[in-house]
């Protein structure tokens, strides 16, 4: 059974951009057995990307290809595969669906008349589409003749997420016995992917199993993989690795495979006793939504309110108007404010508050955009608020902002525990 890639964009052949993307398949159909025998990289051209298809589907049992799958008129990836094929295109309600709910997400106008937005949501005839959790464009797959052909946006922070929740187990589902490799991760929050990587530089180099650090929404994993004569030997392989990982990262490691660090905090907050309260601004709701994905946070999580407009950061939160009513209007005050105010009208030990500026207008010399300040009150302790700067679209820094909260407050939590209730 053989695998090819093919990574579609005029600016990967200008090398304007480096092909993450087969780097990044390559690896995980390495992890699941799957090899890829080649890797084929063309440009937005319809005449060559249609005997890209033809070439890869006529020696290929799996061929995976990114890119192209945008609203404009360079991106013409599926309709390329579709002529390839010898098969016409369909509107899928699905995928339009799927194109709605990612508009709405972003807080963008769908025009539903639009060509340029109705042509994501072109399926080839036979075929079926792959939700896009991040970006609009949504992926689609063909089986042909016991070949599978699948198509995938190109920007990575799209792509990852649907090749693990949709491509991987689509193909471990058609080919029977492939030889697995069993890998464990480990979810890192607090350090960035290069400083993972230095700190396991040498385990990085080893084949068996091999260590791979990785980013994902603001953390790092780090997938310890390996291949054994049966899974007990594997695993045993993996075990030694793990413990040598957790060693060196040790105070960054908050969880394992599916653990999220939500899931941690409400693990350390119900073994403390302590319970919680959330104040967002500039998250909007997306602390109090991960906090309370896990199932039995009533345990422990209070109360949660987005607290957004200027007034009602003074109406309800108590924060002095001076400290809004300013050109930076989210700083350390405002946070700190926030995080008292939250945790005291919940009677909550501890408390968590979001401020910022998610752009994409705003911003000034003295605050740019990207710029979130972070509050931490805690019965015991105290006040503490931090300030970081994101970069990315306005979703994004939501979502790392939200991120980072979640960092500072697992990290007060497993600090030494000192008089900390
Ligand atoms: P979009 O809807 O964002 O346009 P798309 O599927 O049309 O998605 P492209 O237009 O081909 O994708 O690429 C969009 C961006 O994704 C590129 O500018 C680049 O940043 C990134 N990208 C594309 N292909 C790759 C790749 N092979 N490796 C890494 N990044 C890539
Ligand atoms: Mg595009």
């Amino acid at each position: 059974m053989q695998s090819e890639i093919l990574s579609i964009g005029t600016e990967l052949l200008l090398g304007e951009i480096v092909d993450t993307n087969a780097r990044y398949i390559s690896s995980r159909l390495r992890d699941i057995g799957v090899n890829v025998y080649r890797r084929v990289t063309v440009g937005d051209n319809p005449d060559r990307l249609l005997t890209a298809f033809k070439e890869s589907l006529g020696r290929s049992d799996i061929v995976i290809a990114t890119g192209g799958l945008g609203p404009t008129d360079d991106d013409v990836t599926a309709k390329c595969l579709a002529s390839a094929l010898g098969r016409g295109l369909y509107f899928d309600e699905s995928a339009w669906d799927s194109i709605r709910q990612s508009y709405l997400r972003r807080g963008r106008l769908l025009d539903e008349t639009s060509s340029s937005a109705r042509k994501q949501a072109s399926i080839i005839e036979g075929g079926f589409f792959i939700p896009n959790p991040v970006g609009t464009a949504p992926g689609q797959g063909v089986e042909v003749d016991g070949k599978l052909a699948l198509l995938l946006p190109g920007p990575p922070s799209e792509m990852q997420p649907m090749f693990e929740s949709h491509v991987i187990p689509l193909i471990t589902k058609n080919f029977s016995g492939l030889t697995p490799i069993y890998c464990v991760n480990l979810n890192v929050a607090g350090l960035c992917e290069s400083m993972v990587g230095e700190l396991l530089a040498d385990l990085l180099e080893s084949s068996n199993p091999t260590v791979a650090p990785y980013a994902d929404s603001g953390q790092v994993r780090v997938r310890i993989a390996a291949r054994g004569a049966d899974k007990g030997e594997a695993l045993a392989k993996i075990s030694d690795v793990e413990k040598e990982v957790r060693r060196r990262l040790s105070p960054y490691v908050y969880g394992k495979n599916e653990e999220t660090i939500e899931m941690a905090i409400g693990r350390l907050l119900v073994r403390k006793g302590l319970t919680l309260a959330v104040a967002e601004s500039v998250t909007g709701g997306l602390i109090c939504h991960r906090i309370t994905e896990v199932p039995g946070s009533s345990r422990y999580f209070k109360m949660g309110m987005v607290a957004y407009h200027p007034e009602v950061k003074i109406s309800t939160m108590g924060i002095p108007p001076h400290a809004v009513h300013r050109e930076d209007a989210a700083n350390e005050e405002v946070a700190s404010g926030m995080a008292e105010s939250v945790r005291l009208l919940a009677g909550a030990a501890v408390g968590l508050a979001t401020t910022g500026f998610a752009g994409p207008e705003g911003g000034s010399d003295k605050e740019p955009v990207g710029a979130v300040y972070i509050g931490i009150s805690h019965k015991r302790i105290g006040i503490t608020a931090e300030r970081v700067i994101f970069s990315g679209s306005r979703s994004r820094i939501k979502v790392l902002a939200a991120q980072r909260a979640l960092y500072l407050l697992y990290r007060l939590l497993t600090e030494p525990d000192k008089n900390r209730g």
